[in-house]
């Protein structure tokens, strides 16, 4: 007689949040085949996700109840510790284990951490790098910090999500700085071009037509990026293209033809003022790297 084949059941996850990162998230894990358990704070966001499949519940502890893994995405860790923190939660979730891909600080990660191991709850952390779209394609980028075993064990129900997974280490605020510094690039960089435009645009120069000329300076940062980086590591800041002197010079073109214009200069003033405070200190030799010193320090 021959033994009935079992079949393998069907991986389990919990999808805390249904924003449109949530949704993305818990519809990339219905497309793996995945039992998808959903739940968000306001009622009636997991509609479309319930017609395909996802089992959508009344209460947060239900939901976590679910699954040996929650992933939770809300809009931050006050968000997130007001749903994991409640203690009827907090009772479902022992000995289970939560991956928080909402994004706040490097110490509310650490601090939603320590709740965790006084709870008995597993924790990971971390960041989603890329839009709510990317979820599910290649195009995903990913980033993870904690215990190394438990993202192992987790990696392929993470994997479902798509694109690149990077485990940054066990420090479990690690995620989260990476991300913090990355979204200061993002946010920096974007309201410089918003500023610009608004230059532009007083000038009689349309946001379409500055556009080309503006993809062109985006095409120079990925090879400033690494020469950067490569000085800031080795600590040799000596200019090599263009010393502070000429960047604050320019600089000051900005803010003179800003504010010629009416509009607020304040974020090129900024960064004026810190190039023209690195040359009082008798850095006007150096590239604008040596900022990253001068940031770090008082007076
Ligand atoms: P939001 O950042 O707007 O977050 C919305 C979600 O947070 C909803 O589920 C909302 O519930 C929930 N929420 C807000 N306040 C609370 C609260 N006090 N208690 C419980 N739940 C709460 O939307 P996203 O889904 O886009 O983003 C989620 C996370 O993903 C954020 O941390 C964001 O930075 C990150 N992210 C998003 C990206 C994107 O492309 N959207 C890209 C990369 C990262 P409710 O419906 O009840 O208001």
């Amino acid at each position: 007689m021959s033994a009935a084949v079992q079949p393998t059941p069907r991986p389990t996850v919990t999808v805390l949040g249904l924003g449109p990162m949530g949704r993305a998230l818990a519809s990339a894990f219905l497309n793996a085949g995945f039992t998808t358990t959903v739940w968000n704070r306001t009622p009636g966001r997991d509609q479309e996700l319930a017609a395909r499949g996802a089992v959508g519940v009344r209460s947060a502890e239900e939901a976590v109840a679910a699954s040996d893994l929650t992933v939770v995405c809300v809009v931050n860790y006050d968000a997130a510790d007001s749903v994991l923190r409640r203690p009827e939660v907090a009772t479902a979730l022992k000995g289970r284990t939560v991956v928080n891909l909402s994004a706040d600080t490097p110490a509310r990660a650490r601090g939603t951490a320590a709740w965790a191991a006084e709870h008995g709850v597993r924790y990971l952390d971390g960041a989603i790098m890329t839009p709510a779209p990317t979820i599910g394609t290649p195009h995903a980028v990913l980033i993870h910090s904690g215990p190394q075993e438990l993202y192992r064990e987790h990696r392929s129900v993470l994997d479902a999500l798509g694109g690149t997974h990077t485990h940054l280490g066990e420090d479990i605020g690690r995620a989260a700085a990476y991300d913090i510094a990355l979204l200061d690039i993002w946010w920096t960089a974007m309201t410089g071009y918003m500023h610009a435009l608004a230059v532009a645009r007083a000038e009689g120069i349309g946001a379409q037509e500055l556009a080309p000329f503006a993809k062109g300076i985006g095409a120079i940062l990925p090879p400033a990026f690494e020469e950067a980086a490569v000085e800031v590591d080795n600590g040799t800041y000596a200019a090599r293209v263009n010393p502070l002197t000429s960047a604050a010079s320019t600089m000051a073109h900005i803010v003179h033809t800003s504010e010629a214009h009416g509009i607020d200069a304040s974020v090129i003033r900024s960064a004026e003022g810190l190039a023209r405070r690195a040359i009082g200190l008798g850095h006007g030799g150096d590239e604008l790297t040596r900022l990253v010193d001068l940031m770090g320090r008082r007076g």
